[in-house]
């Protein structure tokens, strides 16, 4: 056995089985041992916490206020410790060209100025070229591959015949398809029909963007998964009704994965009556019977995985477009303030996910600390590719380590953030339970409210070119 360089002591260590009381001696960048008295030249103390697998968060866009640098700074700070962002041709996220290409940029990017080890789903649009581009990404280590099922007037929509093609061609090449599933047209049919008569208002919002389209594209994408026999990842659930979809498709055997957000759990439309265009992301907050539906569907195992979808913009960014307002309507449009049709989508969320989940979830009662480990370590490892080497507090996995203090109260504030955005939706959220020390590979990175890592030491993830190995046939449902 290589010789130990620290073992971390008398906490509570968590996996997706269960809790024991264990050290975790750390050497060589893994995990060496889980075991008791176990001994090394440092002893790191985390009795009285619980000991997690860093957090991975599988959906995530750090193209906007937060690059690669400061998205994966936030997110240290949050407990995470890999970050798996979207890249691809998207006019409203960078240069356009092959996707592939941006990619390997981003690659190579990504391990000089990333905080923590980074895995990358490509986004496509209808302009890629899905034939070429699937399997020279696969080659590459990206076998993840999203398509908007929504936004045609913003060109972000890949439409139904592209995406069969894309599905195709990824399960031929042992890829998978993610999709954002909400039916494009409708929305852009009620959206036009609430502003042809005047109704640009905060309160217009949600109406115009209501469940059932959500409903429909996510068995749309179903369909068509099954057709082409492509695994299938349905990103940010929103609605009561996926739940039982997707554990529908499980029960059928069908390799189809459900996530959601913390803020499809916390949430609800209240905050966008309240602060307008801040809560303004897509699919939209809903109703509080949502939330509760979905959390059941998390604890049920219907959803698989809990991802941030952070986008880190700065609330005059949302408010006014800022610099961004091509993003928005067009080339050159300005936003009219007032306008939640106009105003831009996304909000941060990373760095809050964990304290979020656990206060509302494990404190909440609604899911144990197992499932969240389950659903915000595990399954996304297993699921992209990356298990066992991440997601799991094992003899031989990466040293990727949370030391989470489940006593710790604290009130989430945008100020307390570590990202450019200035703005979190959570503002004034109280919650108890937050994460005090983080390690990847062995190395330091969160340590006293400081982080003790330097870029350049992030690693890229490849994925698994056949991403069923660990996850075979969808997990089973309760
Ligand atoms: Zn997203």
């Amino acid at each position: 056995m290589a010789k130990a360089d620290c073992v971390i002591r008398g906490g509570l260590v968590v996996s997706g089985r269960g809790i024991i009381r264990a050290d975790v001696l750390v050497g060589d960048g893994v995990i060496q041992e889980v075991g008791q008295n176990l001994q090394a030249p440092k002893a790191i103390d985390a009795s009285g916490k619980y000991v997690l697998p860093g957090i991975i968060d599988a959906h995530n866009h750090p193209v906007y206020a937060d690059k690669m640098d400061t998205f994966s700074l936030s997110a240290a700070y949050g407990g995470v410790t890999t970050i798996m962002p979207f890249f691809g041709n998207l006019a409203a996220w960078g240069t356009p060209g092959k996707t592939s290409e941006i990619i390997a940029k981003m690659i190579e990017e990504g391990e000089r100025i990333s905080y923590l080890d980074f895995a990358i789903h490509a986004a496509f649009v209808a302009e890629d070229d899905v034939r070429t581009e699937i399997p020279k990404l696969i080659k590459m280590g990206v076998p993840s591959f999203k398509m908007y099922m929504t936004y045609p007037k913003r060109g972000m929509m890949m439409p139904d015949d592209k995406m069969l093609e894309a599905m195709a061609m990824a399960a031929a090449e042992g890829g998978m398809a993610m999709v954002h599933a909400e039916n494009g047209y409708a929305i852009d049919y009620l959206v036009e029909k609430f502003t042809a008569a005047g109704r640009v208002s905060r309160e217009y919002f949600l109406p115009s963007q209501p469940n059932i389209l959500e409903v429909d594209a996510v068995q749309r994408a179903a369909t068509y998964a099954i057709l082409t026999d492509c695994p299938l990842y349905c990103v940010h659930l929103s609605v009561r009704e996926a739940p039982e979809i997707m554990a529908r498709m499980k029960r059928e055997g069908w390799r189809i994965y459900g996530e959601t957000c913390p803020q499809y759990l916390s949430l609800t439309n209240q905050a966008v009556l309240e602060r307008g265009a801040l809560g303004k992301v897509g699919p939209p907050l809903r109703e509080k019977e949502d939330n509760e539906a979905i959390w059941r569907g998390l604890a049920s195992h219907a959803i698989d995985t809990v991802g941030s979808d952070s986008c880190n913009v700065k609330a005059e960014q949302k408010e006014w477009g800022g610099a961004s307002t091509d993003f928005i309507s067009g080339p050159g449009a300005k936003p009219r303030p007032g306008n939640i049709f106009e105003a831009r989508f996304g909000m941060p969320s990373v760095e809050t996910m964990l304290p979020v989940v656990y206060h509302d979830g494990v404190n909440g009662g609604r899911i144990t600390l197992s499932r969240l480990v389950q659903t915000m370590c595990e399954n996304p490892a297993k699921i992209f590719g990356l298990y066992p080497k991440k997601g799991v507090i094992q003899k031989d996995s990466d040293a990727d380590l949370v030391i989470f203090d489940p006593n710790m109260p604290f009130t989430i504030s945008a100020e307390g953030m570590h990202s450019n955005a200035d703005f979190t939706i959570f503002e004034g959220k109280g919650v108890i339970g937050a994460p005090v020390f983080s390690m990847q590979r062995g190395e330091v990175i969160i340590e006293d409210g400081q982080c003790q890592r330097k870029q350049g030491n992030a690693q890229f993830l490849p994925g698994n070119r056949d991403l069923a190995t660990y996850a075979k046939s969808g997990f089973p449902v309760e």
